[in-house]
């Protein structure tokens, strides 16, 4: 494990004096930059700076290497794995105030943005065009697209649109070593040497910061239609979910609630009988109006044959905006109700998603622990809520938690398909990859910073 050196007054001095990077050192600002989204986690730097320009987080970067202390990059820190966390001291480095975005080119479909922007504030710029930026992680007012691209986020559009990871043509990225890598393309196609741009995307700030995103944009859908179906229990509305996909219907989202979630937060919703159902489905076809009225009434009949109580097509703006505001309300009633409370966003194979539903009573029993499941059924995106009533429940909880991870990769899925390893899923590493890929992606990582000074502690131990 690399030795770091303490940020002295002469290293913070020389800190200082880097132009475009503000220095922040004030114990009550750095509370902000010593916690992200992940529940129970928190790790305070030494101090904390604000980059406005790629020059300034090169100097930065060569000075670490030369001083050799941790720099953590940091976009708006919503990040639900503790990625932005500076586990090992130093300085966190925050893309925050890097926030223009410097160029849409409609006739080419793309933008050309800094890492701090907020994603929502993309989409609403290029919508002003016409144009489409789909992903859309439910953080997309209070995240950035720096932060998108570094932990490869997703949404409910994924199951349609796909991820982040799609929409990034190119890259500009300041290495470990301070040198400023420009990687990928501005077009539509590009297979010139190894694609550097898919390494560093998803790489959870580890292999470089990015300061500079080239993104594709898409034309804007025309219009969008909405349907809830209420099932009397998970495992047929799962079921339901797989025949609408089998049938050829492609959703620009497939979202579902569970018994439990509805239960919390089905007085927000604006139906009859939603507290009662077992399950919800929020489905949204988005295209020609024509063409996505039929697709709609036709998942809605595939809904009452799989054994939905009640469907409602096309609510109106007004409740179709509130469906999506209690969906993210979720998070937050379950964290202000338990003590206890683990994040797991794990995937299954999408004719599998019935299957580990069904699962997760027996592990509730024998663990002592209650499970909300919700999330992108769509595309077999399973964010579980496992809490307990005390953190005192912890041993036995985190024994269910990785029985429930066991069961994922045996099922032939993965442990998380949006919030990234960070350190929060560190443990459950090399449940999933397999001894000679730890061991390549290890040399990778040397290789791009043989100090270990960017993220250290992250992803891998
Ligand atoms: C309520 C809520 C809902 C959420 N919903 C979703 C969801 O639907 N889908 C989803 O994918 N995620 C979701 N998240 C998680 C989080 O919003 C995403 O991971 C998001 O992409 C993080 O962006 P950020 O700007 O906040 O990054 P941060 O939290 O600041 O950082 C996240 C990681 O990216 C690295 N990083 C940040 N900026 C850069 C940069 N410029 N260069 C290199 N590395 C960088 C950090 O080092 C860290 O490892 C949710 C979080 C919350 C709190």
């Amino acid at each position: 494990m690399p030795e770091y050196s303490p940020l002295t007054a002469a290293v913070r001095a020389r800190i200082a004096e880097i132009p475009c990077l503000r220095l922040i050192d004030d114990p009550e600002k750095l509370e902000d930059f010593s916690r992200d989204g992940t529940p129970g986690l928190s790790h305070r730097p030494e101090i904390a700076v604000e980059a406005t320009e790629a020059a300034a987080v090169q100097a930065l970067l060569r000075l670490a290497n030369e001083r050799r202390f941790p720099v953590t990059p940091r976009g708006l820190g919503s990040g639900l794995a503790g990625g932005a966390l500076p586990v090992r001291g130093g300085v966190v480095l925050s893309l925050a105030r890097m926030n223009r975005i410097i160029a849409i080119e409609p006739r080419n479909m793309i933008a050309v943005v800094e890492p701090g922007v907020v994603n929502l504030d993309l989409k609403n710029a290029v919508a002003a065009q016409g144009l489409f930026y789909p992903p859309d992680p439910a953080s997309l007012d209070t995240c950035s697209l720096g932060g998108n691209a570094a932990t490869n986020a997703g949404g409910p559009a994924c199951v349609k649109y796909g991820t982040t990871r799609d929409y990034i043509l190119g890259l500009e990225a300041v290495l470990p070593n301070g040198e400023l890598l420009a990687a990928g393309v501005q077009t539509r196609k590009g297979v010139v040497g190894y694609d550097l741009t898919r390494l560093i995307v998803g790489s959870e700030g580890t292999l470089g910061v990015i300061t500079r995103l080239i993104l594709r944009l898409i034309p804007r859908p025309a219009a969008v239609t909405t349907l809830v179906a209420l099932f009397p229990r998970l495992v047929p509305a799962m079921e339901a979910v797989t025949k609408i996909l089998l049938n050829g219907h492609t959703p620009s989202a497939l979202e579902f609630l569970d018994r439990r979630c509805l239960e919390l937060v089905g007085d927000l919703l604006p139906f009859p009988g939603v507290r009662e159902a077992g399950a919800m489905l929020l489905i949204e076809a988005d295209g020609d109006p024509e063409r996505i009225q039929r697709e709609i009434e036709q998942i809605g009949e595939i809904c009452l044959d799989g054994g939905a109580a009640d469907v409602l097509l096309a609510p109106d703006a007004q409740r179709r905006s509130r469906m999506w505001a209690v969906r993210k309300e979720v998070t937050q009633r379950i964290e202000e109700r338990y003590p206890l409370d683990v994040h797991e966003d794990v995937v299954v194979p999408l004719g599998r998603i019935a299957e580990l539903v069904a699962c997760l009573p027996e592990y509730e029993a024998a663990h002592g622990m209650v499970v909300y499941s919700f999330g992108h059924a769509g595309d077999g995106n399973i964010h579980l809520n496992i809490t307990a009533d005390s953190p005192a429940a912890a041993p036995r909880v985190e024994a269910g938690v990785r029985q429930i991870v066991e069961k994922v990769l045996a099922m032939g899925g993965t442990m998380s398909g949006e919030h990234g390893v960070g350190i929060a899923k560190q443990r459950f590493l090399p449940l999933e990859l397999s001894p000679e890929s730890i061991r390549l992606q290890g040399e990778i990582k040397r290789l791009f910073d043989p100090n270990g000074i960017l993220n250290p502690g992250k992803v891998f131990r």
